[in-house]
Order: structure tokens, then C-alpha cells, then sequence
């Protein structure tokens, strides 16, 4: 119990931590993290110096991603990305990286093998591995691992992004709980997690991923993803179920934005 407890306590620090730093004047208005969900497991994360980063484009094809975000020509022009990061080659996660690439000039982010077929040039093609770093803007990513396959080519993997103001967000690709998750949080603290949680045959479940912060995370904010896409992934209700009204949980709709 003492070991829970002490989690507790840690969490509270952790989100008043976090509220000194927005509070601070010149943070204020420039310093927030803004975080818009697109649906499935992708997301467009944008710093507070204006770094825009797209996460595993699964778009055109994604039922739940709105309309208005769906084409390729959307992200281009004044809506180009710093980056574009994919977590693995399978299509929920990849589907529109080439074409969101080829269209906007937008490097992409992702295993060297996999990046190395997309046949895009070669300042585009930002193959990389567990461990590496690139940095776009004022936001650093950090590979890191995850415990799934990728088909074709390449492995799984997480990205932890962080910031000028120190703070970091944990974007975790499909993955299952796993022990490395304690390196992870030793290593970077992350204040905003995007979470897989739905379950169903290929990636943890709700009740796992609370489990998982539960046990190795000290978040201020914890946004689900990878749910309610399919009828085999959990709803919204299941998610909210598992999480048992934790205030750190942050459900957003597909194309809303937050900010932290
Ligand atoms: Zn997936």
C-alpha cells in the first residue's frame, strides 16, 4: 500500500508542478502544449514555440477522424508538419505517412527499415532506432520502445517528445504494459501520456493501460487513444470505466484540441 501511496503523492506534485508552470507570466500565453486528437492513434502535438508534429497519420481511410482532416491536401502549405512520426508500418498507424510526405515535403520519423522503403528523398527518410534522438523546432523526440510487431519492415515503437519548458509528452504506439515503461519515466517523467487502450486482439486493454500508469507513471494528463475505432477495440465507456474517475484523464473527441 505504501508503495501506491507513494505514487499518490508523487502524481499530486507532479500536477502542481505543472500548474506553477502555466501560471508563470511569460508561459502564459505562449507556454501551453497543444494536443489534438485525429482519431485511432493519431494526433497533431504543437509546442508552444509553434513546433508541429503529426504522429501516426492514419487519416483518409480512419472512420473516426473527421472530414475536414482527412485529405492529404490538408497537410500541406501553412499546415505542413515539422515531422511526421509513425510508430510502426502497420496500415491504422502508417496509412497516409508516404502520401502525407510526398505531398507536403514533410520528413518522416520512424524505424530506419521501414522509413528506407518508403523510396522518399533522402532528407525526407529520418530512419531511426530505440535510443536515437532528432530534435524539430523547440521539440526534441526520443525513440523509445514498445511491444508489438510491424509489418513490413522495421519494429514498434513509442515517442517521447519533449519540450523548452521541460516538460515531455509519451506518445506509446501499440504496445503492451511493459518494464521498461519505469525507464521511460525515470528517464524523461512524462507529464502528458498518450495512451493505447483498446484492447481486443493486438494491444492492451483499458483496464491494463491504468494499470500501467498506475504502476510506472506520474502524469499530469493521460489521453486515450486506439479505442472505440472498431466494435472489437473498447468504447469510451469501458476506458472511462477502467480509469475509475481518475482526474488526470482527458477524453478527448476525434478532432478536438486541448491544451496544457
Ligand atoms: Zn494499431
Amino acid at each position: 500500500m505504501s508503495f501506491v501511496r507513494s505514487f499518490s503523492v508523487v502524481a499530486v506534485a507532479a500536477a502542481a508542478a505543472a500548474s506553477v508552470v502555466i501560471a508563470q507570466p511569460a508561459a502564459k500565453a505562449a507556454g501551453k502544449i497543444s494536443v489534438r486528437w485525429l482519431g485511432h492513434a493519431a494526433f497533431e502535438v504543437t509546442s508552444s514555440g509553434g513546433t508541429r508534429i503529426l504522429i501516426d497519420p492514419w487519416l483518409a481511410q480512419n472512420p473516426s477522424t473527421p472530414d475536414s482532416l482527412k485529405p492529404v491536401a490538408r497537410w500541406s502549405g501553412a499546415n505542413k508538419p515539422a515531422a511526421i512520426l509513425v510508430s510502426h508500418a502497420h496500415f491504422d498507424h502508417a496509412g497516409d505517412a508516404k502520401a502525407l510526405a510526398q505531398a507536403s515535403g514533410a520528413p518522416v520519423v520512424g524505424a530506419f527499415e521501414w522509413v528506407n522503403t518508403l523510396g522518399l528523398p533522402e532528407a525526407q527518410a529520418m530512419g531511426g532506432n530505440v535510443g536515437g534522438t532528432m530534435t524539430f523546432g523547440d521539440v526534441t523526440v526520443h525513440i523509445v520502445p514498445a511491444m508489438h510487431s510491424s509489418d513490413p519492415g522495421g519494429r514498434p515503437l513509442g515517442f517521447v517528445l519533449t519540450f523548452a519548458d521541460g516538460r515531455s509528452l509519451y506518445h506509446t504506439g501499440d504496445t503492451w504494459v511493459f518494464g521498461d515503461m519505469s525507464l521511460i519515466q525515470e528517464r524523461y517523467h512524462p507529464s502528458i501520456l498518450l495512451i493505447g487502450v483498446g484492447g481486443g486482439p493486438y494491444t492492451e486493454d483499458a483496464a491494463t493501460a491504468a494499470f500501467g500508469v498506475k504502476k510506472f507513471f506520474t502524469p499530469a494528463t493521460i489521453i486515450p487513444m486506439h479505442y472505440g475505432t472498431f466494435p472489437a477495440l473498447n468504447s469510451e465507456a469501458q476506458v472511462r470505466a477502467a480509469f475509475k474517475g481518475d482526474a488526470r484523464l482527458a477524453v478527448l473527441k476525434p478532432g478536438e484540441t486541448r491544451s496544457f
